[in-house]
């Protein structure tokens, strides 16, 4: 399990076969629900800093469904992932890092408001 701390301020970009980087290494099917429900809706509400480009869909490869369009990419100003991501939280239980989850946590699952806020120069992916 890699459930510590990921060392980027991204998440959920994984790859097939690489050990710890696996979307079924971050599994946990332990997760505290309310945890799972309150983190998710924060996903949810983070800003779209990558607009898709293409056309092709997301589809999700645990239980098929249809997430939108690929490559749309979410940030809170500090963290950066892939729009799928709260999916993955809320109906897999996949894990965000400690150090992801200890900053949502530092900021009561309080979303940036203002996107102008956010300094997209200093983004991990920029
Ligand atoms: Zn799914």
């Amino acid at each position: 399990m890699y459930f510590h701390t990921w060392k980027e301020k991204w998440f959920g970009l994984f790859k097939k076969d690489v050990p710890g980087l696996r979307l079924t290494d971050y599994i946990d099917p332990d997760w505290d629900l309310e945890l799972v429900y309150r983190v998710s809706e924060y996903l949810k509400k983070g800003i779209i800093y990558i607009e898709a480009t293409t056309e092709q869909r997301f589809i999700c490869s645990m239980c098929k469904k249809d997430l939108g369009y690929n490559g749309v990419m979410m940030t809170d100003g500090v963290f950066v992932w892939p729009h799928v991501l709260s999916h993955y939280v809320e109906f897999h239980k996949v894990r965000i890092p400690d150090n992801f989850l200890k900053h949502i946590l530092e900021v009561d699952f309080k979303m940036i408001e203002d996107s102008d806020d956010i300094d997209l120069d200093n983004l991990p992916f920029s």
